[in-house]
């Protein structure tokens, strides 16, 4: 079976594609109700939460955008240190919110005190962190940021995006004080490409009742009126939820706890193999991601050649730096149904390739 290390979209398992060809339900039938709510229940779980979780039929950009309309009035702050937390401050700047952004060096995370001392210079209803920067292969503290948060402007938002992480790492909610979580499903989930998921607590819910232009389709308080009806204000990927309902399944099958070291386990040796090349990650190591290795490319390995090496030999591919960095890095994601034989198969093909090129 082919194998993609790029991080989304990722390999589905033939079985979860198989669970999207059940007949269509309608939306506001009973049938599909409880595959709905069974699903939310489920993702609760991943999301380590008691509050309820969003399924949003259509991407995790989607969720950066429910965020800002829903939890800002004016006064947001961004932390950027890579091109998905760029993004959510080009969306919170689009919806014309007051948008600060605290910048931090890519390969970086975003760090405590610099947090603190963006908050303690102005107050911001606000603060946007992306959990696991899929740019630049980093991983940001959100347990410590959320505590500074607290301690200094106990009132602010704490929005996370965990898009590449969720389901490959653990991110309690409840536990951590998040606000409001998002994810896709074509990252750590393993599902197709589609869905996004958002974890999103009483408070933040009560906030968005204040927020005025929440716009329609992403406005919270539809989308409560209808999640406690089991279902959505529009039409769902009703194939993708049966997918979501099934997959959920069988991540518990293999535990949550199982999933998170496995994640652990592949990104280490893929980060084993690359020092011992002598190729440091790109990110600062003790920041490295769980589940996509960002390794500067000092052996100028010509990613392109390589990826027809392992298509042609092992149906397999890994992905280029991202944007700029494009040559100067290259990415070995380990999401979703990848294994630790996999990443073996991976790496022993990329040995034979870095020999032949020698
Ligand atoms: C992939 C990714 C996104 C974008 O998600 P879509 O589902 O493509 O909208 C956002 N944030 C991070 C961290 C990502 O890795």
């Amino acid at each position: 079976m082919a194998r993609m290390f790029v991080p989304g979209p990722v390999d589905v398992a033939p079985e979860v594609m198989q669970a999207m060809t059940k007949p269509m339900l309608p939306h506001r039938s009973k049938e599909y109700e409880d595959i709905h709510r069974s699903a939310a229940e489920k993702a609760q779980k991943v999301f380590y939460t008691n509050y309820r979780v969003f399924i949003g039929t259509h991407s995790g950009s989607g969720m950066q955008e429910t965020g800002i309309r829903n939890l800002v009035n004016k006064d947001v702050l961004c932390c950027v240190n890579g091109a998905f937390s760029e993004r959510w401050y080009d969306v919170a700047v689009s919806n014309g919110k007051n948008t600060d952004r605290l910048d931090v060096e890519w390969g970086k995370a975003v760090r405590p005190d610099q947090l603190r001392d963006a908050l303690k210079k102005k107050h911001y209803e606000a603060v946007t962190i992306v959990h696991n920067e899929t740019s630049t292969g980093v991983e940001s503290p959100v347990k410590d940021l959320s505590k500074v948060v607290r301690e200094v402007s106990p009132e602010t938002f704490i929005l996370v995006d965990a898009v590449s992480s969720l389901g490959g790492t653990k991110i309690e909610m409840d536990a951590w004080d998040l606000d409001f979580l998002l994810t896709s499903s074509q990252k750590c989930l393993a599902l197709p490409p589609g869905l996004s998921l958002a974890g999103v607590n009483d408070r933040a819910l009560a906030k968005a009742a204040t927020v005025e232009n929440r716009g329609w389709y992403f406005d919270l308080l539809i989308m409560e009126k209808h999640r406690v009806k089991n279902s959505t204000a529009m039409t769902p990927v009703v194939p993708l939820v049966y997918a979501l309902d099934f997959q959920l399944d069988r991540i518990f099958d293999e535990g949550l706890e199982n999933r998170f070291a496995r994640h652990a386990a592949m990104s280490q040796k893929v980060y084993n193999w690359s020092l011992a090349h002598g190729m440091p990650s790109f990110a600062e190591e003790a920041y490295r991601s769980k589940t996509v290795a960002t390794i500067s490319n000092t052996m100028n390995l010509d990613v392109s050649v390589l990826n027809k090496f392992l298509m042609e030999h092992y149906q397999m591919r890994i992905s280029s730096g991202y944007g700029d960095m494009k040559e100067k890095t290259f990415r070995i994601a380990t999401m979703g149904e990848i294994s630790l034989t996999d990443v073996d198969m991976l790496l022993e093909g990329m040995d034979k390739f870095i020999a032949l090129n020698k």
